[in-house]
């Protein structure tokens, strides 16, 4: 390591999150259990704890957290019965999804909860 990276790292004042940490976070909005994953666009999102039944998921918010820790969306598709869905779909600092019985009901918990 150089002094340069040295002062690189330095200058990192915000935290940047661990894909491979499983531990999670809270959600800064409603304070709900989330853990961050990065995509594979290189955005982070949060990911809600737990699988969900993937045929009550709507296409395009169905996600599967891949070995390295990275979220990739699995958009239309159903590889599996069960996949992971984003925190801030459910998030209930966020308007209620309209889309999804299941998602309601887990936005619903969520605002209860909170
Ligand atoms: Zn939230």
């Amino acid at each position: 390591m150089t002094v340069d990276s040295l002062r690189v790292s330095d200058r990192t004042d915000r935290p940047v999150p661990n894909p491979r940490t499983t531990g999670g976070t809270t959600c800064q909005a409603c304070g709900g259990p989330a853990s961050w994953h990065r995509t594979v666009r290189g955005r982070w999102m949060l990911v809600e704890p737990g699988d969900w039944p993937t045929h009550h998921i709507p296409a395009g918010k169905r996600w599967r957290v891949a070995g390295d820790g990275t979220a990739v969306n699995l958009g239309p598709s159903v590889p599996s019965d069960t996949c992971r869905i984003s925190h801030f779909d459910v998030c209930p600092a966020r308007p209620a999804p309209a889309d999804s019985s299941v998602l309601l009901a887990l936005w619903r918990r969520h605002a209860d909860a909170s």
